[in-house]
């Protein structure tokens, strides 16, 4: 199968076509339209194998976590999805691991209503790059630096599933099939909180996605906003199944594990009521864990009061 052949195979045509895509695949660039009073807002991330993923990963999964690391980083800036673009190097052209790769892609992609516009494709190392472009209107994108002394700090979901599957699969603590069943799926396919952050314009004085840990993201915004923030270590949402070994993990898989892509974001107190009131009618699922204070320092204190010393902060590529 030549390049072309495998971009008209798997890629020329995506299964939803929006009317704002003048020009698709197929030509030497893609053209959108973007309404008027509106802003597109871009984003990229690229996965290389042995570094963000084992090589011999489900293809679906993959799929589906390379356009899903992308729209979280549009959920946390409080953007609609709309298009997105997917660079790919493959070692070789496996026909089989390439429909289950878009197979998994174009689940998520059809759940969010977004298009596949363009990429590129070359022979090379596995990684796979998106670029993923969302819509805010003028001015309304949810931003690192707005968080002030005083408003609640929030996560969405549960934290250090992820982080909690990586640790699993090198042997600590054991778990049951079905546990680990629910961990893989966390780790493999992330739920990007697309409805959450825009629920969150106009709500929310700051957002970040949590991909390399709560105590470093979190950090982002504390650095952008000139702030500190308190939080309460037992406040921190944990699934069912990361609360039953929490006794055997500890609770830094939750505070500096990776890939959780839940969103973190503050809200100020009068607004509060508010996100409570809208997460209540939509069922979201969003948790106060502690609030922004003066200052630069990031505190944790547990339920007796005493201040609780994580050992590692969060994750960092280059150290
Ligand atoms: P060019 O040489 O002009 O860059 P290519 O031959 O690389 O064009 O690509 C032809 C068309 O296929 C372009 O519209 C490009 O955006 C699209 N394309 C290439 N690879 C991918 C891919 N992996 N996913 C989606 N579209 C792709
Ligand atoms: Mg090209």
């Amino acid at each position: 199968m030549t390049e072309f052949e495998l971009i008209r195979t798997f890629f020329a045509s995506p299964p939803l076509a929006r009317a704002d895509v003048a020009v698709p695949v197929g030509d030497d660039a893609a053209a959108v339209d973007v309404p008027a009073g509106m802003q597109a807002v871009l984003t990229t991330d690229v996965l290389v194998a042995g570094v963000h993923f084992f090589e011999d990963v489900d293809p679906a999964a993959l799929g589906h976590k390379a356009l899903a690391v992308n729209l979280s980083d549009l959920a946390a800036m409080g953007a609609e999805p709309a298009w997105f673009l997917l660079d790919l190097t493959l070692p070789r052209v496996d026909t089989a691991w390439l429909a289950a790769f878009a197979q998994g892609m174009y689940a998520l992609a059809r759940r969010h209503e977004v298009q596949l516009i363009g990429g590129d494709t070359s022979r090379g190392p596995l990684a796979i790059a998106v670029t993923a472009v969302g819509l805010v209107p003028r001015g309304a994108a949810l931003r690192r630096a707005g968080a002030r002394p005083g408003d609640g700090v929030y996560v969405t979901g549960t934290l250090g599933d992820a982080a909690f599957a990586l640790a699993e699969r090198t042997g600590t603590p054991r778990c049951t099939a079905a546990e680990r069943a629910l961990l893989d799926e966390r780790l493999e396919r992330p739920t990007p909180r697309v409805v959450e952050g825009l629920a969150l314009r106009g709500v929310a004085s700051s957002a970040i996605d949590v991909s390399d840990g709560l105590l470093a993201d979190l950090g982002h915004v504390l650095a952008a906003s000139g702030v500190g923030a308190r939080l309460r270590l037992e406040a921190i949402p944990l699934s069912a199944v990361y609360r039953r070994h929490l006794h055997e993990i500890g609770w830094e898989a939750a505070l500096a594990g990776g890939d959780d892509y839940e969103l973190c974001f503050t809200v100020p107190a009068a607004n509060e009521a508010a996100l409570a009131a809208l997460a209540a009618e939509r069922g979201l699922a969003v948790t106060r864990i502690g609030e922004i204070t003066a200052g630069e320092e990031l505190a944790i204190y547990d339920e007796t009061g005493r201040r609780y010393e994580p050992a590692r902060r969060g994750h960092e590529h280059f150290r």
